[in-house]
Formats: structure tokens, sequence, C-alpha cells
């Protein structure tokens, strides 16, 4: 895939600005960044990585890929979508998903929002490699989401499900007026499968503050119950949760080697604007 035109690329290393030139990204102190065969750019320096491996295993991803492919979790997507088109004007616009995994969500938006240019980023390179691989229309890159290597108000929107992130970051790079939707686990959110994995389940907080710089335009909650009636999907919700690793041996047996499942699933949406600077008053 040729890159986009617009790049709102900036130096890991210097924080100039980042150019396309033929195969890899270079800013003027010749900083180069090759772009991956599966045409991603990895911008996550060395020194930024917690562990070799850094966010979500192969594992993880392939759980999820398989299990959103299979649409339980489509009201999510279906909805931020309608919410874009509620709050966004004017378009096209360019929306950055942080913490976007294997890319579902970024690429459900881009089909119902195919003009606009969308930008996705995780720490974990299988995670991006998996999402370039599929969504070619979308740029992928590998960074972590509390030093964005991305410029100063270059984005109209920033989408952020669950994942950890820095919102002065997110602050930054959006543009003044600019959207910051925000998703949360709802507070019974995955109920069904906790109460098969701890004997005293508890809900989610899902109270968020609203982040300094910004003013909150909606919060919506939506609710729903899935049936998953097979054993691969149900193993597939387990392995993409944190609950995973907290299992002992014997529960995981037992949930892994179940046919059916019944669960809540709940989201948070908070949808918060980049306040504009106020001008000041001079005239006093
Ligand atoms: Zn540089």
């Amino acid at each position: 895939m040729e890159p986009l035109l617009i790049s709102i690329y900036k130096c890991p290393v210097c924080d100039d600005v980042l150019d396309f030139q033929q195969r890899h990204w270079c800013c003027a102190n010749n900083h180069h960044f090759d772009v991956a065969r599966e045409g991603y750019v990895n911008l996550l320096l060395a020194h930024q990585k917690k562990s070799k491996q850094a966010g979500d295993s192969k594992m993880m991803i392939q759980s999820r890929r398989q299990f959103l492919n299979n649409h339980y979790y489509d009201i999510l997507p279906e909805k931020l979508s309608e919410l874009l088109n509620t709050h966004l004007l004017p378009r096209p616009f360019l929306l950055l998903d942080v913490g976007c995994g294997e890319g579902y969500y970024s690429g459900f938006i881009h089909k119902n929002q195919p003009e606009c240019q969308i930008w996705g980023v995780d720490i974990s390179k299988p995670a991006i490699a998996a999402a370039a691989k599929r969504y070619f229309d979308i740029s992928f890159f590998v960074a972590s989401s509390y030093r964005l290597p991305v410029n100063d108000q270059a984005v109209n929107v920033v989408v952020k499900n669950y994942a950890p992130a820095d919102a002065n970051e997110i602050l930054r790079v959006l543009v003044p007026g600019g959207l910051y939707i925000s998703v949360t686990p709802g507070a019974s959110h995955l109920f069904g499968l906790k109460q098969l994995i701890y004997d005293t389940p508890k809900e989610h907080d899902e109270t968020e503050a609203v982040p300094d710089g910004f003013e909150r335009l909606e919060q919506v909650v939506l609710r729903d119950s899935i049936e998953i009636d097979n054993n691969r999907d149900i193993s597939n919700l387990l392995a993409m949760t944190p609950y995973f690793w907290q299992l002992s041996e014997s529960r995981h047996q037992a949930i892994t080697a179940l046919t059916t499942l019944n669960t809540e699933i709940n989201f948070t949406i908070n949808i918060y604007r980049k306040v504009p600077l106020k001008i000041r008053d001079f005239s006093l």
C-alpha cells in the first residue's frame, strides 16, 4: 500500500516531522524508520519497551480476532460510527485509534467512514502486523500511547478502546475542538464469565473523570447479552481477557470445556471535546 499523503508522524528520537521517502520514514536529522513488509512502521524506540515482547501476545491477538470476527461486540463499533456522524463536522476527518490492537474497530469505522483517513497505533508489534495485513486502507504504527510520535494538533478524532493512555498526549495531538472518544468496560461487562472465574465477582468501576483540557459532550452506556454456543468462541473470549492469567488450572479447564455461555456485555463510551484555548481579552 502507498502511504497516505498526509503525514501525522513525528520522529520519536528528535520530534522533527517525518516524511516518507521510498521505503522508509525519515526526519531532517536523518533518523530512519523502515516500512515493514506488512506496510506498518515501527516508531517504538528500544528503550521505550518494558519487555522484549511489548503488549499483547500473538495468542491473545489471534483469539481476539477470531472472537470479534463473529460479531459478538459489533454493537460497540456500530455505536462509535453513529456517534462520529452525530458529533463530527466538518468532513473528511483524520482519526487516530489508540491501542487499536489487531485493528477490528479501526476497520469497522473505516468501512462506515471510507472518506476519512485513519491511523491505528499499538505497542504490540504482532497486533500491528496483523492489523496492517488485513486493513490496507489504514495506516498502522507501533508506538507507546504514553509518548505518541504524532505531531501536535494533527488529528480531528482520537478513539481509545480500553487501552491505557496519557490524556495529555491525546489532548496534544487533537486539533482544538477535536473529539476524544474513550471506551471503558461498563459495570456488568462479561459478568457471566466472571461468575465462572471468581467466587465473588466484582463489577467494574465505570466512573471516569473528565480529563484536563476537555469537556464531556455525552456519555453512552451500551448493554446487551451474548449467547455463545461453541467451545472455540468461549476459549477465545477467555484468552482475550486479563482474567486468563488469573485462573487456576482447574477453573481454566472447566471454562474451556464449556459449550454454551451467556454473558452480559456492557461498554461505557465517553465523548469529550478538546476545549479551544480562550482568546485572551486585551481590551481591559
Ligand atoms: Zn529525528
